[in-house]
Parts: structure tokens; sequence; C-alpha cells
């Protein structure tokens, strides 16, 4: 039986591996994609983390996977199609809500069954696309999903952001303080995000609403120049042009939980993604939960990173 099973070596998993083997748990990091590395292999830049500014996402991915095979982690590359928790009579509790699990039981996509004692479920979360014309060709070249990423790369530009809850009005502020002038496009007139940050939005000079309007098209030639969006009003509806350097997509993220769903005894929220807090702890006592697909406010590398430290060191305690 292994100590630890982390499914996804994205920068939480790899991170949760190097704690792991370091506090000399016998484990597995299973993850679907040949020598996967999550979600950053895709940033053609990364300028955020720490001692590390101007990396490309994919050499950023390489070097933590290089770190993790360095110190003697071992992977199995396949999708994890099931997780059960086992437990024997004695311990089962007369209620889901106190199941303390004896082991776990991991099945993968290439058949292998395999015993833990402990999870780290790190499978990230994916950015919901709007699925326009110019949207994928532009994507990395003027279309992205995440303001904090990105944002410093349109200083004194003009940007759009496409969406009307929290997440798209917290980019369009954060915009607000690089940018010469944010777009903030949305389909309704009314905006469905906290009255405080709806406030802050009216009160900034350099936020022009952009409301009941659909974004229809993004257009440039090697990069973004500009947006297409149909707006309605009285008479109907019409075509509209926006000059912009940048677009910003807030349509939301879907985290990668369906295979939890069913699991007795694991909360997860109402958008799907794994209720835990900094501790990494879960409702469902030896699955632990780190980065992307679990409840935060920041979803990064960084912040992925050390929800893979913090795991690995919780999962060490639980076994004892
Ligand atoms: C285009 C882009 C640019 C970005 N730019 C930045 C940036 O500049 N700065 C920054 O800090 N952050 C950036 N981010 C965000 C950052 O990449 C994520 O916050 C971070 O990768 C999350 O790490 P994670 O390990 O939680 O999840 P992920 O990186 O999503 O990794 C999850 C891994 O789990 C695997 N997996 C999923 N399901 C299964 C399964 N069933 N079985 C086995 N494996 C599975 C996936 O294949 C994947 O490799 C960017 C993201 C994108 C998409």
């Amino acid at each position: 039986m292994l100590d630890l099973i982390i499914i996804g070596s994205g920068p939480a998993g790899l991170s949760a591996a190097i704690y792991g083997i370091r506090a000399n748990l016998n484990l597995l990091v299973i993850e679907k994609d040949y020598e996967g590395t999550g979600q950053v292999a895709l940033s053609s830049c990364v300028d955020n983390y720490l001692g590390l500014p101007g990396l490309d996402g994919y050499s950023m991915g390489e070097q933590f996977r290089q770190h993790a095979v360095d110190f003697g982690v071992e992977f199995l590359e396949a999708a994890v199609t099931g997780i059960e928790p086992v437990c024997h009579t004695e311990n089962i509790a007369t209620t889901s809500d106190n199941l303390v699990p004896d082991f776990f039981q991991v099945t993968t996509s290439d058949g292998h069954t395999l015993e833990t004692k402990t999870i780290i479920y790190a499978a990230g979360a994916t950015h919901r696309k709007l699925d326009v014309p110019g949207e994928a060709r532009f994507d990395t070249k003027g279309v992205s999903y995440c303001a904090t990423c990105d944002g410093a790369f349109y200083r004194n530009k003009t940007t759009a952001v496409i969406g009307g809850g929290d997440t798209a009005l917290d980019d369009a502020l954060y915009l607000s303080g690089i940018c010469e002038k944010v777009y903030l496009v949305h389909r309704r007139d009314t905006f469905r995000a906290a009255e405080i940050t709806i406030k802050k939005v009216m009160e900034k000079d350099n936020i022009e609403l952009v409301l009941n309007s659909t974004l229809s098209e993004i257009v440039g030639e090697e990069k973004v120049s500009g947006i297409r969006i149909n707006q309605k009003n009285a008479d109907g509806s019409e075509e509209k042009n926006l000059a912009v350097s940048g677009v910003f997509i807030a349509a939301g993220s879907k985290p990668e939980t369906g295979i939890l769903e069913k699991i007795s005894g694991l909360n997860l929220n109402d958008a799907g993604y794994v209720i835990a807090d900094e501790s990494c702890i879960t409702s469902l006592p030896g699955f632990f939960v780190a980065g992307d697909v679990r409840t935060k406010t920041l979803r990064q590398v960084i912040t992925a990173v050390a929800d893979g430290a913090i795991a690995a060191t919780a999962a060490s305690h639980y076994i004892g």
C-alpha cells in the first residue's frame, strides 16, 4: 500500500511530490498528460513568480517536473477514473459526515487499481471559453483569461473585459490601474457582483461600461487589434467595433472534479470546487486538496505551489 497518491502534476501536484518525498512518504504521482505540467505550460510568460521573472510557462513547468524527477518521484501516465474510500467494518461511522476511511482505492484509465493511505487531489481547473471567432486564434496573442497573470503586458494600452460577475469587475478594476482605458462588456444591463465592487467600478474614470452587448468576434493580424460587439438597443441591435490590444475573458472557470461528485463525505461547493481552506484539509479524512481545484480567491502558480507543500505536510502528519 502506498502512503500517498498525488493526482495531477501541475505546480500543486509537483510541489506536493517534492515535500512528500522529502518527508519519506512512499508516493506516486498520477498525471493524464504525457509529462504534463498543468496549465502553466500554456502561459507564454509567467512574470509574477517570485525569483523567476520572465520565464515562459513551458520552461517553468519543465523545471518544476525535473526537480521532482531528480528527487526520485515516480510518475504514472494515466487518467484517474475513480476514487473509493474503503472502511473496515469497525471503523464505519453511522453517518457519512464522520466517515474515516482506512485507505483509498484509486482506479486509472490504463486498468490499474492502487491502494493508498492518503490522497492529494491536484487536478486543477480550466477557464470557460466563449467560442467566438478569433478567440482560439489569438489565445496568448491578446486573448487572456487571467488579468492578474497578463494585465501587466498591457500597460498604458486599451483593453476589454468580457463578463458581468465578480471576476469580471475585479479584473476591470485591476486593469484600470495599469491600462489607459478598459471597456467592460456585459450582455445585461445589471451586474452579478458585490455592491461594493460595482460602486468602485462606477467610480473609475477609465472604465467604460458597454452594456447589453455580446462579443461577436475578436479581430487582428498577428495580435489582437479590436473586438466586434453586438449591442441591443431600442431599435433592435447594432454591430460596433472597439479598438483594443487585449481581451480578458471572465466567463468563469470549471474545476476538474467530475470524478469526485459521488464520493460520500467529500464536500464540494455549488461550482464544483473542493471545499478547503489554506490547510488543504477536506471534509473527508485522508483526502487532501491542493491548487486551483480547491475553494480559494487567487488561482496562481505561487498559490498552487504553496498548497502542494501544505497538503503534503498535512498528509505526512495524518499518516503519523
Ligand atoms: C494561459 C494561462 C496563463 C497563465 N498565466 C499565469 C501566470 O502568468 N502566473 C500565474 O501565477 N499563473 C498563471 N496561470 C494560472 C496557473 O497556471 C494555475 O493557477 C496553476 O497551473 C494551477 O496549478 P494546479 O497544479 O492547481 O493545476 P493545473 O496546472 O491545472 O494542473 C492540474 C493537472 O492535473 C491533471 N489532471 C486533471 N485531471 C486528472 C485526472 N483525472 N487524472 C490524472 N491527472 C489529471 C491535468 O492534466 C494537469 O496536468 C495561467 C493559466 C493559464 C491557463
